[in-house]
This record gives structure tokens, C-alpha cells and sequence, in this order.
């Protein structure tokens, strides 16, 4: 028995951090929350965030985001015919994990992510436009990793289109142990 039957792209937007990408949001045909952790543990570098309720990871510099809902977002994507590779992937590997759930052993923790300036820099806006009280994005990405600055320190993240962006820094961090206020 198939966990999900289907993946169907809902809608595409340009790409905040790349305009010659696109950002792909799709819909599984059931939702994915009970496959979520078995993924945590079958996908070696995701993040999975129980609270928030989505898995994240990277192929390559595509960041894949499957939510709790039926709801799955990648970024970084060349087209449609890309997507459509990425996702019946997606599907593949979450109908094996389905398949071999019995197997996986939920009991034992991840070992915790190891978190750098250079992964929080990725996803802020990388405009260096000091009104953070930091000179770069990447003094930023340093001082929050140090605990002495917050990502609330970067008004941009508060913005509509930075919602992805803030949700993988928030997981990212959370990942590492940082609690987040
Ligand atoms: S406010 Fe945000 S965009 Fe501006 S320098 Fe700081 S981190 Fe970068």
C-alpha cells in the first residue's frame, strides 16, 4: 500500500534568493505529518521540527520543505519539468520510508545539526544593509549563532516574502539547540 498516490503542483512563484529560479508549492493527496519523523530519520541531513510541523533538507541547493499538511515547497528550481522529477522523487522516498516504517526506530535521537555563519547566511537577505546595527548579513548570521543578537534584529525577515527564509533559520537554529524567542 502507497502512503501518497499523488503530488500535484499547486502554484509557482519566482524565486526570492535566485530570479532566474523558481519556487514551487505543491500538494501531497493526503497529508503528511505520520511520515514526517520515519523521513527525520531516513533523510540524513534533514531538520524535522515536531512543534512547527515541517521537515526540511537540501538537494543540492534545492531546499525542500514538506509540511505536516499535504503541503510541499521547494526552492531553487530551473522549471516545471524539474519539479516534477524532484517531486515524483519525493514520492518515492516517502513511499519506501512508508513501506519500511516498521523497521525505523523512532526511539533513538538525531544527533543534533551542527549550525555556521555560513548556513544562517544563506537564508537572510544578503543585502549588508546595516540596519540589523551589524555591518554584513554575515556579522548578523555570527552574532546570532553567539547569542548576542536575535533574527528579530533583521526587520526584513518579518516580511511576507521572507516567510520561508525565517521558517529555515528558525529550524535551523532550533536543530542546533538554540531556543528561539
Ligand atoms: S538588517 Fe538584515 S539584511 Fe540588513 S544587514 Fe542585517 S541581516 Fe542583512
Amino acid at each position: 500500500m502507497k502512503f501518497v498516490e499523488s503530488i500535484r503542483i499547486k502554484r509557482t512563484m519566482p524565486c526570492v534568493a535566485d530570479p532566474t529560479k523558481i519556487r514551487v508549492i505543491a500538494n501531497a493527496d493526503r497529508e503528511l505529518g505520520e511520515i514526517l519523523p520515519y523521513l527525520d530519520q531516513r533523510i540524513p541531513n534533514a531538520l524535522y521540527s515536531k512543534n512547527s510541523g515541517f521537515l526540511t533538507y537540501k538537494r543540492g541547493v534545492i531546499l525542500i520543505t514538506l509540511h505536516s499538511t499535504d503541503e510541499i515547497a521547494m526552492t531553487q528550481i530551473t522549471d516545471e519539468n524539474e519539479a516534477h522529477t524532484i517531486l515524483g522523487e519525493i514520492k518515492d522516498k516517502i513511499n519506501e520510508t512508508f513501506e519500511e516504517r516498521d523497521q525505523i526506530d523512532l526511539t533513538t535521537p538525531k544527533k543534533r545539526v551542527n549550525v555556521g555563519p555560513l548556513d544562517l547566511y544563506s537564508y537572510l537577505p544578503k543585502t549588508n544593509c546595516k540596519e540589523c546595527g551589524e555591518g554584513t548579513c554575515m556579522a548578523l548570521a555570527v552574532m546570532v549563532l553567539n547569542q548576542e543578537k536575535s533574527l528579530n534584529d533583521c526587520p526584513y525577515l518579518s516580511e511576507p516574502k521572507y516567510k520561508c527564509a525565517r521558517e529555515t533559520l528558525v529550524m535551523l537554529l532550533q536543530s542546533a539547540g538554540y531556543e528561539i524567542i
